[in-house]
């Protein structure tokens, strides 16, 4: 029990990595409320923890949408502990080269709207309560954070961009919030949305081999699944692990920079 006492709010909580967490962190006894854009999604984590999850349907896109989520933890739990901003969605490997002119414009602010401004967004949004708690926010960056070939240029670019945004927090935040990154590499089992800006809706990343190019491409020969990296997160909120961590961005990927020649 970690988490003890602790309320965390996971944006992109309904689904995939983020439920995990959300799952993770109650078992360690905290109380989390979820921001995500489907309602189905957010019913069905709410119910299979009665209590101690809260939901709210919304854009992290949206500074209201995220304001809404920030006060509605506040009126169920009375605090915020973490800030967890995970919501994300995935180009699907699209290269400039086949993008068309009149669709990447839309394609760029589509991915970093999600990736990168509703991490901002959310983190604005969470300011006021993090400080009162002395809290702390951590961001799920990506492989694709650290080297290049785990997306196209528009979702690399966003991650490294995840990377600047989380230093530059910690720095300005600093003493009194601490801000961190979890890079997580493939998930196995997931399913990452596409961008609706270039017609990927019907993608799906259960047609990718995923797990089996895990095992063929990491130096531990395996894939990995959400809820083995939701640990992470515990790491960086558990108050009594994490005091001298700020700014920092733990590489959680089955080792991708380290396979060498
Ligand atoms: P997922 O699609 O399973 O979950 C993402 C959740 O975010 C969904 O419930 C979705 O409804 C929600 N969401 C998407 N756009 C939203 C928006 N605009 N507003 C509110 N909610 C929104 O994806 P996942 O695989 O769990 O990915 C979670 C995070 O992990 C993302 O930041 C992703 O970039 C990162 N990541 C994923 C992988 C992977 O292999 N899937 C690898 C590395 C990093």
């Amino acid at each position: 029990m970690r988490m003890k006492d602790q309320v965390a709010l996971v944006t992109g909580g309904g689904s995939g990595l983020g439920k995990a967490i959300v799952e993770r962190f109650v078992k360690e006894g905290a109380r989390v409320a979820i921001l995500d854009r489907s309602p189905e999604r957010i019913e069905e984590v709410v119910s299979a923890h009665q209590g101690a999850v809260v939901g709210v349907a919304g854009d992290v896109r949206s500074m209201d949408d995220n304001k809404n989520a920030v006060a509605e933890c506040v009126k169920a739990f009375g605090k915020l502990d973490t800030l967890i901003g995970n919501a994300g969605v995935w180009d699907y490997n699209a290269t400039l080269a086949s993008a068309d002119d009149d669709r990447i414009s839309d394609a760029i602010n589509e991915l970093i709207g999600i990736n990168l401004n509703g991490y901002i967004l959310a983190a604005k949004a969470a300011l006021p309560e993090l400080y009162k708690s002395k809290g702390n926010a951590i961001f799920t960056v990506s492989n694709a954070g650290l080297y290049p070939g785990g997306g196209g240029v528009i979702y690399t670019a966003a991650k490294h961009g995840v990377i600047g945004m989380i230093k530059q927090m910690a720095h300005e935040w600093a003493p009194h919030i601490r801000v961190n990154g979890v890079a997580p590499g493939g998930i196995g089992g997931s399913n990452l949305a596409g961008l609706a800006s270039l017609s990927q809706e019907n993608n799906s990343f259960s047609d990718l081999p995923l797990d089996d190019l895990m095992k063929q491409i990491l130096p531990l020969e395996k894939a990995f699944y959400a809820d083995e990296y939701a640990g992470a997160y515990v790491f960086f909120a558990d108050r009594n692990d994490n005091g001298p961590a700020t700014g920092a961005v733990l590489n959680f990927d089955g080792g991708i920079g380290m396979r060498g020649f």
